[in-house]
């Protein structure tokens, strides 16, 4: 080919097509009280997005603003490209191709199966309506209850069924609020990983609010955590996981602990329970004082080590116990056993790290991870 320099050249940047949704430095407020600060955030195309965090922190106030019902006080959010919400103005609920479920499921109860799901669909031509509630009827293991009533469907029945309704009309992001929360441990099992199915059966891109890490962790392929208005980290499930940004994320996400260490040469760190190789990426000198992170899976229970905690409590989970100890230094620390290391509170046992990756947080600079 002749090398030719086009004016007109589309550069594989422009090419690439905008996130479904991307959230930039958006805030609301109630009054004087703000309740979701600076959140920037995006997710693509056929992705499921989860936001845990505790109660309070401004979750359902961002899933309603991403819906439309409230106007931020500054940032954008755009879908595909075009804003959608700024201070200015937002677009309409009704006309961004939003779907939306909440906690309570609000089925209309004189109202069959069938014709909830087709609420959201009831322009379509009747055959159209059929053939989709017939669709979502079957994915959702729910084949012959066209004609039941919501009163007769149990707990997670009527989940499913708002789940379908909202989904009926193929939005492009369905918003979920604390959907699965009032369903016990065993529906809950059952039914998140079968909504994952069908989102990603059916490419509708989500996002779920919880206060349920474990429900994020199950649902979705990217998370977020959120304290008082601020989304701290948005990545993937295994980056929160081992590589939080912060102290309130370790600390928030799986049961993590922070133990102070001292730096004790360039690659070595000296902790309560020993020392300990590092990668020394972030320049810590001799002497300095850090905080690494510790998961229950960091440190494993071993009746010939040295190194003992005291119990302060315990979790029997089957296959395995998950021990709180308690070091002589005082600091605290969780860690499995095999289900037939079966000690009692208050006893000394031994401990052994198993860490492959150790997470550390600088004492100086407080809060974020060097
Ligand atoms: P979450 O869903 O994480 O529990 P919310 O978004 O419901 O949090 O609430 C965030 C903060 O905003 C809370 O402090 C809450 O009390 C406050 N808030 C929520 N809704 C309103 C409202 N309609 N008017 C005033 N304050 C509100
Ligand atoms: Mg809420």
């Amino acid at each position: 080919m002749p090398e030719t320099v086009s004016t007109t050249a589309v550069s594989p940047e422009s090419q690439t097509l905008p996130p479904l949704l991307d959230l930039q430095s958006v805030s609301f407020k109630y009054k004087d009280k703000t309740a979701v600060s600076g959140v920037t955030l995006s997710l693509d195309d056929g992705e499921i997005g989860a936001i845990v965090g505790p109660s309070g922190c401004g979750k359902s106030t961002l899933m309603r603003g991403i819906a439309g019902f409230e106007t931020p006080i500054h940032g954008s959010i755009a879908m595909n490209g075009s804003v959608i919400s700024t201070p200015d103005g937002v677009v309409e609920p009704e006309n961004r191709g939003v779907g939306m479920v909440f906690q309570d499921v609000t089925l209309f109860p004189h109202l069959d199966v069938a014709q909830n799901i087709k609420f959201g669909i009831r322009k379509w031509h009747p055959d159209s309506q059929l053939q989709r509630i017939k669709e979502l009827l079957d994915l959702f293991n729910l084949s012959n209850f066209e004609d039941r009533h919501p009163h007769s469907l149990s707990g997670g029945e009527q989940q499913r069924i708002a789940l379908a309704r909202a989904m009926a009309p193929r939005p492009q992001l369905l918003l979920m609020d604390e959907s699965f929360s009032s369903l016990d441990v065993e529906h809950r099992h059952q039914l998140v990983p079968k909504v994952r199915e069908v989102l990603k059966s059916e490419k509708i891109s989500a996002i779920l609010v919880t206060h349920n890490q474990n429900v994020g962790f199950a649902l979705a392929d990217r998370i977020g955590v959120m304290e008082s208005g601020q989304l701290h980290q948005w990545d993937t499930p295994l980056n929160i996981y081992h590589q939080p940004c912060n102290r309130f994320t370790a600390r928030f996400i799986g049961e993590g602990t922070l133990i102070s260490a001292t730096v004790l040469s360039e690659r070595k760190l000296s902790t309560a329970f020993g020392t300990h190789y590092f990668e020394n990426n972030e320049r810590l000198q001799v002497g300095d004082q850090v905080d690494i992170m510790l998961r229950p899976d960091d440190i494993l229970h071993d009746d010939e080590s040295d190194i003992r905690g005291k119990v302060e409590h315990k979790a029997f989970r089957g296959s395995h116990f998950l021990y709180r100890v308690r070091l002589a230094s005082e600091e605290l620390l969780y860690c499995l056993a095999d289900s037939h290391h079966n000690h009692h509170i208050g006893e000394w046992i031994g401990i052994t790290p198993n860490i492959e990756h150790i997470v550390i947080f600088d004492k100086r600079n407080g809060e974020h991870r060097k």
